[in-house]
């Protein structure tokens, strides 16, 4: 019988059905240590062909794994949930199939990186920006909003700004979602939803086809902007805070991911250097060292005209005062351009990447360079959302933090709110994977904590490859639908198997 390896060389390019032990090797490291075999990377660089694996998938029951450019550092890397499956690597389709400069759209294949789309949009002097993350500036506009990742601007929350989705599925079909299935919609591009039930909300954690092409709504880039950084005293009086961002939020003073709530440990990792001899013993305790241990409130104030964003900044300096230590005020007018440009919005640096080396000693890579996988950067992230409830989400932090002490790891916390009602979690755990016996400490730290909050109600927003297993069990029948669902799309399971619900 022909392999399904035989047969993919069949409908790929020579070359992009790779099987050295080395590159296999390569792809199935992460940040953390997580065994698994891996058959194949199939490096397709046209949808057709993706297709055709898709095909072959489905006829000989082997199942692929897609990833979009595989930064998904801290979350798995580019780790299927399941062994055996061939790596479907889509980084080789990355061009930007169209732009409009009118209504702020970019429809991107999931090769296209936040570098590349702000590069293009910086040359077609579009009066539009990408949102982009914290993290990789080389990774996908499609691959971090399918694990709806969070980014920067009024579109920051990435899954629910990106529509007209063109989704292969096991077998070979193609679907697109919203309007674009009708022939010449003129709002294809523009409607999420289209009319009737939406499948686009489908496509983003989950296992159900693989997006050959998107369209990303882009942000209007702001005539004028602030930003205000409030210094709140510690964990134990954030509450005040939250409330304050909650009320600045609900009056739409502010858009929900205009606000960033970063520890004092997730500052100080952001230059990727660990203060060896303040740390006899690890961790690192940054009151003790130094006396106190602040937050850090970050706040972008932005409008089209400085009398708006002057009336704006009144209201923000109002509820933002009276809880915090200080309050730092930049204006974008006062700025140098080089002092201007990492803090413009969609500028993707990548230089938090700069963190995942914190524990390590020795020299940092140079920014371009980076690479958590190669470089043994031990990172897992934990990802519990929260109400946006200063009385509630203060406690569940510090205990979060005491949690993450005991296992000898530095709380390295930041928040985000995603809407009037909701805080957004994200909890590093680093280490350095090269010494021995760490990867696991970390590893256990995470699942005590996850447990934890799950048994408190705090279920997590966004998962990995380490956490898939954490959930508990629905309430009701939805595992048993989801089940139905994904067979819909999906019979025989050879996509993703095992990822998130289903
Ligand atoms: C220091 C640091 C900071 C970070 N900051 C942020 C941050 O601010 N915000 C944030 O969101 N993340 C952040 N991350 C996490 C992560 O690095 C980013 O989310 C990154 O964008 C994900 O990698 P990627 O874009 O290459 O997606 P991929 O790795 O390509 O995709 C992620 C997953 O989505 C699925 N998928 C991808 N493409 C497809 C497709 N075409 N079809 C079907 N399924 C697909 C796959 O299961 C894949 O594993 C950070 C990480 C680090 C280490």
């Amino acid at each position: 019988m022909v392999s399904a390896l035989d047969r993919w060389r069949t409908v790929l390019p020579a070359g992009r059905v790779r099987t050295a032990p080395a590159e296999l090797a390569r792809a199935a490291t992460a940040t953390f240590g997580w065994p698994r075999r891996i058959t194949a990377i199939l490096a397709p660089d046209a949808p057709e062909q993706v297709r055709e694996i898709l095909r072959i998938a489905q006829a000989t029951r082997h199942p692929v794994y897609p990833y979009s450019r595989g930064c998904n550092w801290g979350l798995g890397s580019r780790l299927p949930a399941a062994d055996d499956c061939a790596l479907l690597d889509l980084s080789g389709m990355n061009r930007i199939l169209h732009h409009d400069a009118e209504l702020g759209t970019l429809t991107v294949e999931p090769g296209v990186h936040f570098a590349q789309a702000a590069a293009y949009l910086k040359a077609q002097r579009s009066p539009f920006y990408c949102s982009v993350t914290g993290g990789p500036a080389y990774g996908s506009l499609i691959g971090n909003a399918l694990e709806r990742g969070g980014g920067d601007g009024p579109l920051g929350d990435r899954a629910a700004h990106m529509a007209a989705l063109e989704v292969m599925l096991a077998g070979g079909e193609v679907i697109h979602t919203g309007f674009d299935r009708y022939a010449q919609a003129g709002t294809a591009r523009l409607s999420r939803t289209g009319v009737g039930p939406s499948l686009t909300e489908l496509m983003a954690q989950s296992s159900f086809g693989v997006v050959t092409r998107a369209t990303i709504w882009l942000a209007q880039r702001p005539a004028t902007w602030r930003l205000v950084i409030a210094t709140v005293a510690s964990t134990a009086t954030l509450g005040p805070a939250l409330d304050a961002v909650r009320q600045l939020v609900q009056s739409q003073v502010l858009y929900p991911n205009a606000v960033t709530l970063w520890n004092s440990y997730k500052m100080r990792a952001r230059d990727g250097h660990f203060p060896w001899e303040q740390a006899p013993r690890l961790p690192l305790d940054i009151g003790a060292t130094e006396g106190a241990e602040p937050w850090y409130v970050s706040v972008t104030v932005e409008g089209a005209t400085e009398r708006i964003v002057e009336a704006l900044m009144a209201e923000v300096q109002r509820l933002l005062e009276p809880c915090s230590l200080a309050l730092d005020v930049l204006r974008d007018s006062e700025l140098t351009p080089a002092e201007r440009a990492p803090l413009e919005p969609g500028n993707p640096t990548g230089a938090n990447v700069f963190s995942a080396y914190w524990r390590k000693k020795g020299a940092l890579p140079a920014l371009e360079d980076l690479d958590p996988d190669r470089d043994r950067c031990g990172v897992i992230w934990l990802c519990p959302s929260l109400p946006l409830l200063g009385a509630t989400a203060a406690p569940v932090l510090a205990e979060i933090e005491r949690r993450v002490r005991q296992h000898g790891l530095e709380p390295n916390i930041g928040l985000n709110p995603t809407s009037p009602r909701l805080l957004d979690v994200y909890v590093a755990l680093m280490v350095d994977l090269a010494l021995p016996g760490e990867d696991e400490r970390a590893m256990a730290c995470h699942h005590a904590v996850m447990k934890w909050l799950i048994s408190q109600g705090h279920l997590p927003y966004r998962l990995g490859v380490q956490s898939f297993g954490l959930l508990p069990p629905p309430v009701d029948d939805s595992a048993a639908v989801m089940v139905r669902l994904k067979r819909a799309f999906d019979p025989l399971d050879v996509v993703s198997p095992g990822r998130y619900a289903a």
